[in-house]
């Protein structure tokens, strides 16, 4: 059979279909998420169940967010699933996710994420880590290296400040391609982000903090000074921690924050 055909299903490359199809990984996963009964479980991209299945058999129900017509179809009639499942049909990216949240009961939010929208999917999900007590995700190695990165690296970016300013980024697992059907091109891996629950760094701004990452990582060659030279003078960033003459890259999560809430309060 066609390597694109999986449980009688064409997978789908404009949704990033890479179905799971290894029990070891799979077993993998879902012990690192410890689903318990009670909690307020939901799924992004539950495709054709291969998480859904054993997550659902710790629980009594779980919440789902599917794109694909046919596979949210598949799975109103799934004989195992059906009774447990709320699936709602639709993009994940546009999905309210405050919608199932409550204060007792915060979300736990799992998915092995389409890739090619993994980036801004995250960033929508950060918006809600208010509402979230933890994540586990499947990402490219690369992304999941790039949320864990530290200064000073290739890795470290956008993506790492905004992701370690709401949450503890913890990698889990590795996951080679042959885990997969079809088999993707490059590695993968399993995340988990546990949301603060109280800022380390909070800003007053998340625009300018936003800005000025976007700005810094626009220009890794430049220096600090040179960088923001339009916004702020060398004496100020001095008196702010950093020094004016390294590059954007070395500025840790709290000296963004710094420069982003100096902002704020200097140019309104
Ligand atoms: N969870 C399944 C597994 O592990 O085998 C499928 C994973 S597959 C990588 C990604 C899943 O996300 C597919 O079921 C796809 O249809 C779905 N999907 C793609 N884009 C989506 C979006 N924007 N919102 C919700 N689901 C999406």
């Amino acid at each position: 059979m066609s390597d694109n055909v999986h449980l009688g299903h064409r997978a789908r490359k404009r949704f990033g279909q890479n179905f799971l199809n290894d029990p070891y990984i799979i077993d993998g996963i879902v012990s690192a998420i410890n689903p318990l009964p009670g909690e307020n479980l939901v799924e992004i991209g539950p495709g054709l169940g291969a998480l859904t299945e054993p997550v659902a058999r710790e629980v009594d129900k779980l919440s789902v967010v599917e794109l694909d017509r046919d596979l949210a179809e598949r799975l109103r009639h799934h004989p195992e699933l059906a009774d447990k499942l709320t699936i709602y049909e639709g993009d994940a990216m546009k999905f309210d996710f405050t919608q199932l949240a409550s204060e007792e009961n915060p979300l736990r939010i799992f998915g092995n994420l389409p890739y090619n929208v993994s980036t801004p999917l995250m960033f929508h999900l950060f918006s809600f880590a208010g509402a979230v007590k933890d994540m586990h995700f499947m990402l490219q190695k690369e992304v999941v290296n790039r949320l864990a990165a530290g200064p000073n690296s290739k890795a470290y970016g956008r993506l790492t400040v905004m992701a370690q300013y709401y949450c503890k980024v913890v990698p889990v697992l590795e996951v080679p391609p042959t885990a997969f059907k079809p088999a993707p091109k490059v590695d993968s891996a399993v995340v988990r982000l546990i949301p603060h629950k109280e800022l380390p760094h909070p800003t007053t701004s998340l625009k300018w903090l936003e800005r000025v990452c976007r700005e810094g990582f626009n220009q890794r060659r430049k220096t600090v000074r040179n960088c923001y030279k339009s916004l702020v003078d060398a004496e100020t960033l001095e008196s702010l921690g950093i020094d004016p003459s390294v590059r954007p890259e070395s500025l840790t999560l709290a000296q963004f924050v710094a420069l982003a809430n100096w902002m704020d309060a200097n140019h309104k």
